[in-house]
């Protein structure tokens, strides 16, 4: 027990100082921020004439301070409204820590005039996109992401291609389009993501007819190819082997359903 708390006591300082410069700014507007932890969650900050409103807030628990801090430091005020993109913990986690400083979490944006809300049903039952009109920007969720594999296993193929349409819909042409993971994007590319996760589902239903087993499906060399589409900033660390597999394993499930 000693050694674990002098190991808590020694790495703490260590982490709080990493935290305090782990969190990215891009400023769209002078009302719209992304807020982007490393290696965590895409966050939304916007000041609305109701109050400041922060989407998505999980910076990773040692940094709901410093992720404060931050909001207070850009708009002088704190936080008035909590909005998820979805119920995963990656991203409503911090919810209670702002619940708990006065916020309150809101499940529509009808009361806000600068922000449009769609809901969908691809990475989760319940998926919601933003679009924020005044800054054009439109915050997506893990519909799309754009460091790491599709997860399209809530609303199948029929769900994903229906909230990538949903996404097209909003704003214009010059919208950037936040995901959930990973660099902003836009629609062009979304809609070469949405073309990469058809052909790899397609790819994945061949292969399994041909009576391959998850384990050769992955080694295949098209969908090594496919795969790599994923990962257009070509991180080493990209998805770890066991993580394919089951991401094989999920999309034979979709296939299976027929959704
Ligand atoms: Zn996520």
């Amino acid at each position: 027990m000693k050694t674990i708390i002098f190991f808590i006591a020694l790495i703490y300082p260590v982490l709080s100082f990493a935290a305090a410069s782990d969190i990215s700014v891009t400023k769209r507007s002078a009302d719209a921020y992304i807020l982007t932890p490393a290696y965590a969650t895409n966050i939304g900050l916007f000041n609305t004439a109701k109050g400041v409103v922060l989407l998505d807030p999980m910076p990773g628990e040692n940094q709901l301070e410093t992720l404060n801090a931050l909001v207070n430091s850009i708009f002088g005020k704190q936080v008035s409204y909590i909005l998820n993109t979805h119920a995963h913990s990656d991203h409503s986690g911090g919810n209670a820590y702002f619940i708990a400083a006065g916020s309150e979490f809101i499940q529509s944006a009808a009361a806000l005039a600068e922000i449009d809300m769609v809901t969908v049903k691809s990475h989760s039952a319940d998926d919601a996109i933003f679009l924020h009109t005044p800054s054009n920007t439109i915050f997506v969720g893990d519909i799309y992401t754009t460091n790491w594999h599709p997860t399209f296993y809530a609303g199948g193929v029929a769900g994903f291609v229906a909230a990538v349409d949903a996404i097209l819909s909003l704003g214009d042409d010059h919208s950037v389009i936040v995901p959930g993971h990973g660099a902003p994007s836009d629609k062009q590319q979304l809609k070469l993501f949405r073309q990469n996760t058809l052909q790899w589902v397609a790819q994945v239903k061949v292969l399994s007819e041909q009576g391959l087993t998850v384990s050769e499906i992955k080694d295949h060399a098209e969908i090594q190819r496919i795969l790599r589409k994923f990962n257009p900033e070509n991180n080493a660390d990209y998805i770890p082997q066991p993580a394919i597999e089951r991401f094989i394993e999920r999309t034979l499930t979709v296939i299976e359903k027929g959704i």
